[in-house]
């Protein structure tokens, strides 16, 4: 079986000379100095496609940091403005599609929280009717390849082709080296499914652990996935989510550099 979806090219919408293409910058956007040192220290490193920063964070438990909301999307703005770099945010509410658009955010990303909620896709989905705006579709957190295959869909139904699914792994009870157990067949029967859909890897939430983040980002470039999105913060130890997975701009450089590429079959 393949699913019938109507993509555009990946180079239709993001820049795709760099090799690998990289998506990166601070899970959350935390102070406005914080964001655009990390977007020009990124931008600096001439590695990467585009600018990550997110501005509503979906905590699995209250009480802590939930996001900077509205504000950052105008320190967003500056830190393109000043580094040029296309920039990219997770929606989960029509509200956020709206703010996000309203404020020039170039790429959206729908969060692995929110896939696993048809409800919550469909409003998102609903949002974007009429909107040529490029879509990110993060896994669910739970291994179900229909949950993540419905959210593309919904998204692709509403007219939305700039389209990508990104894998971030699964949530499990068991003790492992992951925070989010790669699951790679999940991965691959998707790619079988829609071989032109692009997959972009997550080490970051895979791993929950910087120093595995080249480990995972070489195996998904050997599976041919097509692009890496890797969280990073100017000072990753005082980072206010997700710290100890986060990685410093030059660091992100030296992960990139010893990445081996696939060669071109002959
Ligand atoms: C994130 O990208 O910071 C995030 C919250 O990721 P996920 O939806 O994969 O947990
Ligand atoms: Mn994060």
């Amino acid at each position: 079986m393949k699913l019938n979806l109507n993509i555009q090219p990946l180079n239709t919408w993001i820049k795709t000379g760099k090799e690998p293409l990289v998506i990166s910058g601070p899970c959350s956007a935390e102070t406005e100095e914080q964001l655009v040192a990390t977007a020009h220290l990124l931008a600096q490193t001439g590695k990467i496609s585009a600018l990550r920063a997110g501005i509503w964070k979906p905590r699995t438990r209250p009480g802590e940091f939930e996001g900077i909301g509205s504000i950052g999307l105008e320190w967003l703005k500056r830190a393109k403005e000043e580094t040029g770099l296309p920039t990219a945010v997770e929606v989960a509410t029509a509200k956020h599609v709206e703010e996000a658009l309203k404020a020039g955010v170039d790429i959206l990303w729908v969060g692995a929280r929110s896939t696993a909620n048809p409800f919550t896709v469909q409003e998102i989905a609903d949002a974007l009717k009429g909107v040529d705006v490029p879509v990110m579709v993060k896994n669910p957190v739970n291994p179900d390849l229909s949950l993540w295959v419905g959210a593309l869909e919904r998204i692709n139904n509403a007219g939305i082709t700039k389209l990508a699914a990104i894998h971030r792994g699964f949530s499990s009870y068991e003790k492992s080296a992951f925070r989010n157990e790669p699951m790679w067949d999940v991965a691959i029967s998707l790619k079988t499914l829609a071989p032109e859909l692009p997959i972009i890897n997550d080490p970051s939430h895979i791993t929950g652990n910087r120093d595995l983040i080249g480990y995972i980002s070489q195996k998904a470039l050997d599976l041919d996935m097509q692009g890496l999105m890797i969280e990073s913060h100017i000072d990753p130890s005082v980072a206010w989510t997700d710290a100890k997975q986060q990685v410093t701009p030059a660091a992100l450089a030296d992960i990139i550099d010893h990445l081996a590429l696939r060669k071109p079959e002959v």
